[in-house]
């Protein structure tokens, strides 16, 4: 009997913290778009294992590895880095040697540039194989299609056109990781997707073209929401439910740009962002998207900023708008 109750007390209270994961439910998803002030960084959590999008700048690593290790994180089967700008690529290093990692994704295996050479040199350090990515490359993680859809190869000379971009789908819920991709390379994806002139497939966007673009929940909007990126077509053919701006409070940037939020408005996105609402969790069972993290929550539930329309879109809290602000919204 005294055996059995030590049994329990151990399984209760001393087994289960060194597993504390907490575990991600069979068809669902978690993800957080983590607040490392002026930069990117996103978990995204399967029934069976987890990716990382993105590592923030360094003098936010400790931040991410403490968020990491508060969701229990032991292992990452995969670490994107979009490109090698220090705010995307500046917490690798602290990640690698905080964690397992599977092997790092990257666009340019032989980038010069010395943010990704420290990178590199880290990863061999803990035995992570660095691998190079490019459109068409796949992979599948706990029932999640994990695609690269740009860069095409041969790559381009800017960095940011260079970006990983990254299309997740769950069940019919679609998540777009755009990186610092700019309205050039959206512009070469959306001629990828363009359907011929006369199509009945697709959907029409407003320069009269068809686009056979997925349609996406989740955008993670590029470049901080800068002006350089997020073209009115671009938004259109995403046309995303929810769109996380990932940028630091106040910073030196002006992001995110008040023309971009005018633009993710106008296909009627619900705007999230980071230096506002802090760390933003969103959750997908694969039909429908909930908004997690309380100050996100609370944003969705007063409006998030123009949610104009949100079908098939489940927000806990969130009030239905009435026609008038509906119109406003236009
Ligand atoms: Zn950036």
């Amino acid at each position: 009997m005294l055996f059995a109750a030590a049994l329990a007390y151990y399984l209760f209270f001393v087994y289960l913290p060194s597993s504390r994961a907490k575990a991600i439910p069979a068809g669902s998803a978690e993800f957080s778009f983590i607040d490392v002030g002026q930069g990117d960084a996103a978990l995204i959590r399967t029934p069976e294992g987890c990716l990382v999008i993105d590592t923030g700048p360094r003098d936010s690593a400790d931040r991410l590895v403490a968020y990491l290790k508060n969701e229990g994180i032991k292992k990452i089967d995969m670490l994107f880095i979009s490109h090698a700008d220090e705010d995307h690529i500046g917490g690798a290093s602290a990640l690698l040697g905080s964690f397992g990692v599977g092997a790092v994704y990257v666009p340019d295996i032989n980038s010069g540039a010395p943010n990704f050479l420290l990178m590199k040199e880290a990863a061999h350090a803990r035995g992570a194989d660095v691998r190079e990515a490019t459109a068409g490359t796949s992979f599948s993680l706990g029932g999640m299609s994990v695609g690269v859809i740009s860069p095409f190869l041969p790559l381009p000379e800017d960095e940011n056109e260079g970006s990983l971009v990254m299309l997740l789908t769950l069940g019919t819920v679609r998540a777009l990781f755009t990186g610092d991709l700019g309205t050039a390379g959206e512009s070469l994806l959306l001629e990828r997707y363009r359907l011929p002139d006369g199509s009945a497939g697709g959907r029409p966007l407003s320069d009269g073209s068809r686009t056979g673009f997925p349609r996406c929940d989740i955008l993670k909007v590029g470049h901080h929401g800068s002006a350089t990126s997020t073209s009115r077509l671009f938004a259109e053919a995403v046309s995303p439910s929810f769109a996380v701006i990932s940028c630091g409070k106040n910073n030196r940037f002006g992001h995110p740009h008040a023309g971009t939020l005018l633009v993710l408005r106008a296909v009627g996105a619900g705007i999230l962002r980071t230096d506002r609402d802090g760390t933003v969790v969103l959750t997908t069972d694969g039909h429908t998207v909930a908004v997690k993290s309380p100050a996100a929550a609370e944003t969705a539930a007063a409006g998030c900023e123009g949610i104009c329309h949100m079908p098939g879109i489940s927000t806990p809290g969130l009030r239905r708008r009435s026609r008038r602000e509906l119109r406003s919204c236009s």
